[in-house]
């Protein structure tokens, strides 16, 4: 994806021309096949409205897409049939997704009827039960509502459903954030176990950078609508480079990553995506912002640090050679 841009028309009458809300402001991403990237930031970042466009359930404003080598912001009739099966989302709230009339074997057995409508009633009610297997559920479940189940046991049913299409990419849209913590770790162990078996690409929303620790390759940090960190996942964990990635690392409990890290509180509210600050968007919350962060947008640049790592600051390096890094041990 590239150049993604989304806005919204907000509030608007007869005498006040609509305010724009940017919601997702120029982010390019890319994933590999086989690849997890996680898109991460706080509630109102704009990851949710990213997750969106990339599913084409709403288009961009402006920027292209490719799936495949294929152009898909466009994509319509046939093009979009095949994207919607290729294609699948993992929606964040197991309770209010799946309709509550039918019953587990129609939810899962739907997308089948869709996208596989001449399996006879007899094959399609098999893969149902095989579909249910792979996420741990048993093919009695079938006959059942979703009421009758627990929150990870509906994420479960959420999951066979998307899958029933077969697709080659799920994007996950918080999708344990609803649950339990306890249950959490099962359906993140879940989804990393189908993609392996089944060669899946995942993007995964998050805002909990903790979640997708031990499941994604790549880590996208989403700030006011823009990508301001992205890098791989080990590197985005032992060095960040960006000030607010530090801040969200901070907020991760020491003994979950073994490591002292200096922290950087991260203080006030997220502006808002209407009114954005001038310059470098994170400056009215940065412990380290000049009077220059004010005035100039910082480009996402290579950090020099590993392969693919970027960060969008004008003082990453200066910030680093201050303070040691967050996560550096302390002996
Ligand atoms: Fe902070 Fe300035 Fe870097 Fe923005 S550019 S993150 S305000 S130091
Ligand atoms: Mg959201």
């Amino acid at each position: 994806a590239a150049n993604l841009t989304r806005d919204f028309k907000v509030g608007g009458s007869l005498f006040a021309k609509p305010k724009i809300l940017r919601a997702v402001d120029d982010v390019s991403l890319s994933v590999q096949r086989g690849e997890t990237l996680a898109i991460v930031g706080e509630s109102g970042c704009g990851k949710s409205t990213l997750a969106r466009m990339l599913m084409r359930l709403i288009a961009p404003t402006s920027g292209e897409m490719e799936f495949e080598g294929r152009q898909i912001d466009r994509a319509e009739g046939r093009t979009l049939r095949e994207l919607r099966r290729d294609m699948q989302f993992i929606f964040q709230d197991p309770f209010s997704s799946l309709n509550p009339r039918m019953s587990v074997g129609r939810l899962v057995g739907e997308p089948l009827e869709t996208h596989a409508p001449e399996l006879p009633a007899k094959a399609r009610r098999s893969k149902v039960a095989e579909l249910l297997a792979q996420v741990g559920l048993r093919a009695e479940h079938a006959d059942r509502y979703p009421h009758e189940f627990s929150g990870g046991q509906r994420q479960r049913i959420g999951i066979a459903r998307a899958l029933a299409s077969g697709p080659k990419l799920i994007i996950g849209d918080e999708p344990v954030s609803a649950l339990d913590v306890s249950v959490q770790a099962q359906v993140i162990n879940l989804l990393a176990d189908l993609r392996d078996r089944l060669g899946l690409t995942l993007v995964v929303i998050a805002h909990d950078l903790a979640v997708i620790r031990h499941m994604s390759d790549r880590v996208a940090v989403m700030y006011l609508g823009a990508v301001i960190e992205e890098g791989p996942t080990d590197e985005i964990f032992t060095n960040p480079r960006h000030p607010y990635t530090m801040a969200l690392l901070s907020a991760i409990p020491v003994a979950e990553h073994g490591h002292t890290r200096q922290r950087i509180p991260l203080t006030g509210e997220m502006p808002s995506p209407i009114d954005p600050p001038s310059g470098c968007r994170f400056h009215t919350r940065c412990p380290f912002a000049r009077t220059d962060c004010k005035t100039a947008a910082p480009p996402l640049r290579d950090t020099g640090t590993a392969p693919g790592h970027r960060a969008a600051c004008h003082f990453f390096e200066e910030i680093a050679a201050e303070a040691p890094p967050p996560s550096a041990p302390q002996d």
